[in-house]
């Protein structure tokens, strides 16, 4: 291991690299190289890797069985931002990576000795709530995170039964969590992250009421991370509106 004693900076960073090279990808299993053509919105632009991000290395683990082998630029954005807790409102094309770019500060900050909902993502259809999850079990799968997806059309007393056990990271259509939350069958009262995928479609009048009173059940302190495509105003004032509301 080397360390430089010249500034406490380049200590912290050396000390960070070398502590994760220590052999943690022997015994993984990357899926084979994707060696098709990128275009720009995919490529890493500032040249940072996972490893740079200070993550845990059970989630390391998750990335690259994933076979991310870089960030693309949303995430190379992303990532190191939502991990000071800070919020976040992203744009990016669909297909450049925003899933892992919330999933993984997410995960970063789960407690999984704690039996509570620390990570709430909301997405406005069960095709995406399936995916998503998928990408929260394969991301997380070192770490042992309980992952739940609930979207409606199953009984409510499966959720119950499910919710009775450890869940880690709840993600679902926001109408059946706010019936949930509701009637106190979902407690979101220590989740400090809530993330919306396709915010846009959130935000529309359909759904925005139901994202406001979500937003109640979570501490004051949460971190709001939104996610879309395209960037409508009406994302804007939502990611301020909670600030200008909260005390002092
Ligand atoms: P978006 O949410 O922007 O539409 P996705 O998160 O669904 O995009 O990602 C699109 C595809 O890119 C998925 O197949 C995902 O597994 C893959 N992917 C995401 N991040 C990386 C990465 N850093 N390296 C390689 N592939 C990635």
């Amino acid at each position: 291991m080397s360390i430089s004693q010249s500034s406490s900076s380049h200590i912290f960073l050396t000390l960070s690299r070398n502590s994760l090279s220590d052999n943690w990808r022997s015994g993984l299993r990357a899926p084979p190289r994707d060696d098709r053509p990128q275009t720009e919105d995919v490529k890493a632009i500032k040249g940072l890797d996972f490893e740079d991000m200070f993550l845990r290395r059970e989630l390391l683990m998750g990335i690259f069985e994933a076979g991310f082998e870089k960030p693309s630029p949303i995430q190379e954005e992303a990532i190191p931002v939502a991990l000071t807790r800070r919020d976040i409102l992203a744009r990016a094309k669909n297909g450049t990576g925003k899933t892992a770019a919330f999933v993984i500060p997410a995960l970063q900050h789960i407690d999984v000795s704690k039996s509570k909902i620390q990570a709430l993502l909301l997405v406005p259809t069960r095709e995406l709530a399936l995916q998503t999850s998928q990408v929260c079990k394969t991301l997380g799968k070192h770490m042992n995170t309980q992952v739940m997806v609930t979207t409606g059309g199953t009984t409510l007393k499966d959720d119950i039964l499910r919710l009775s056990e450890p869940v880690h990271v709840l993600v679902g259509t926001p109408g059946r969590i706010l019936d949930l939350a509701g009637k106190n069958i979902a407690d979101l009262s220590e989740c400090p992250v809530f993330v919306m995928d396709e915010a846009d479609k959130l935000l529309s009048p359909e759904f925005s009421p139901v994202m406001e009173q979500l937003l109640s059940y979570l501490p004051k302190t949460r971190q709001v991370m939104l996610f879309s495509a395209t960037f409508p105003l009406i994302v804007k004032d939502f990611k301020v509106r909670p600030r200008l509301a909260s005390p002092p």
